[in-house]
């Protein structure tokens, strides 16, 4: 059977969105009426008005959504497995919170039994708010990495996802020795990176209060003999952290270098937060290619301050978006665009809503380096996307029948919506999630 005649699915909806980028503007690219065909393989093979589509020859299904809007699958760039189990535990910064809630937290993950459950409940609550890519921390164990591979897999998600490093400042629970630490995740890339075109391996120090010198230098070494792995940890998100990683890393001329003089910042690199970098260290990101994750709910939730989108895209950085579950305070992409927008317009920057789209489909997608697999509903892209139904949530339903364009509708959908309207989420083509017979 050649290509072309593979069997066809074609999934009408009543209006289709997704974001384009052309050089610095973003677009919002609409259908009504609208029909998206997916081949055997999961790939998109046209997108456009249902009426204008020609019935094929070949084996042709159609699943009609009815009032449904197909949407890109939202990607979560930074988002820790373990601390589901501690959102909401208020009242700390950053450091201290650490040290009261998370270590205790990640601890558990030692055992396989929590880690499957946890990695398995968390792909659970990714589909459930339409996120079809995760950029996911583990703990320290490697247990509890190779439970988030197994249990993403058998989900059908894509994931980059590493064992965390972690050998100095915080219990012996949550630490693992340099040497050790290699050795495992040697064994890790071996087994995992790449076993999937859904799976990679992200080289994971938490953050440089968290690695010796000895760590830092071997994950250097590591990411060397591994450079199709990616790299992901925490920059600048709070003052009293800048401070204390200046006084330990003293011969690094700031945060940023921290990880550059050892190797580990690139075009594969993403950095979560980046709240307090000053405009050089910005400039040599954007020089590297590497990504600024930023984690709205998050910073809001721990007080660790606010990210001035404008400098960080004026520098050039490329910027996405992510929950941070568990400072952040929900897995809804939705949330985390809100919550992004009103950051930005207390600052007077209002956003529009394909900004905040693009920003955690095309944009994550892309700093996932998944920018020509999925992230836009385009041709010749995987069919990852998200079947959303505004009218289960009541006030959303009302809000939509004066709402005019499609740019408003998707803000209103920015605005009230939840894990209530994502109806079905699907990966190249494959149902993952479907809120009438939960899968
Ligand atoms: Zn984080």
């Amino acid at each position: 059977m050649s290509p072309e005649r593979l069997p066809i699915t074609v999934h009408r909806a009543k209006e289709i969105w997704f974001t384009r980028r052309t050089g610095d503007s973003i677009s919002l690219v609409t259908f009504m009426d609208a029909a998206l065909a997916v081949d055997a393989h999961g790939k998109i093979t046209a997108i456009g008005r249902a009426s204008e589509f020609k019935s094929p020859s070949y084996s042709e299904k159609v699943i009609d959504h009815g009032d449904g809007i197909l949407v890109p699958g939202f990607v979560d760039a930074h988002v820790h497995c373990p601390q589901l189990s501690v959102i909401g535990s208020g009242g700390l910064p950053l450091l201290d919170w650490l040290t009261k809630y998370v270590f205790h937290a990640e601890a558990q993950f030692k055992n396989q039994n929590v880690a499957t459950l946890g990695a398995r409940r968390l792909a659970r609550e990714l589909m459930q708010n339409g996120v079809t890519s995760a950029a996911v921390f583990s703990s320290v164990h490697a247990v509890a990495a190779e439970a988030l591979f197994q249990e993403f897999d058998t989900a059908g998600l894509r994931l980059l996802t590493g064992k965390t490093s972690m050998d100095v400042g915080a219990p012996a629970a949550v630490l693992q020795a340099a040497h050790a630490d290699i050795a495992d995740q040697e064994v890790l890339i071996k087994r995992w990176h790449g076993k999937s075109a859904r799976l990679r391996y992200a080289i994971t120090p938490r953050f440089a209060l968290s690695c010796s010198r000895e760590l830092m230098l071997g994950l250097g070494e590591l990411r060397e003999r591994h450079p199709s792995c990616y790299v992901q940890t925490h920059i600048s998100e709070n003052i009293e952290e800048v401070a204390a990683v200046k006084e330990v890393w003293k011969s690094c001329k700031d945060y940023l270098a921290v990880y550059e003089d050892h190797g580990l910042i690139g075009d594969k690199t993403l950095l979560a937060h980046g709240i307090h970098l000053t405009n050089n260290e910005l400039m040599r990101m954007a020089t590297a290619k590497a990504t600024l994750v930023h984690c709205p709910t998050s910073n809001m939730f721990l007080g660790s301050g606010l990210l001035n989108l404008k400098q960080v895209q004026d520098s050039g950085v490329h910027l996405c978006l992510a929950s941070d579950i568990g400072a952040g305070t929900n897995l809804s992409p939705w949330q985390t665009m809100l919550e992004c927008y009103k950051i930005q317009a207390i600052q007077g920057n209002r956003l529009s809503a394909a900004e905040l789209l693009y920003q955690t489909t095309l944009a994550g997608a892309q700093s996932l380096g998944l920018g020509n697999v999925c992230g836009s509903l385009e041709v010749g892209k995987d069919a990852d996307f998200v079947v959303i139904k505004p009218s289960k949530k009541p006030i959303l339903a009302e809000r939509l029948v004066t709402a005019e364009t499609p740019s408003e509708r998707l803000f209103a959908c920015i605005t009230c919506g939840d894990d209530r309207i994502i109806e079905q989420t699907y990966v190249a083509g494959n149902l993952i999630y479907s809120q009438a017979a939960p899968t």
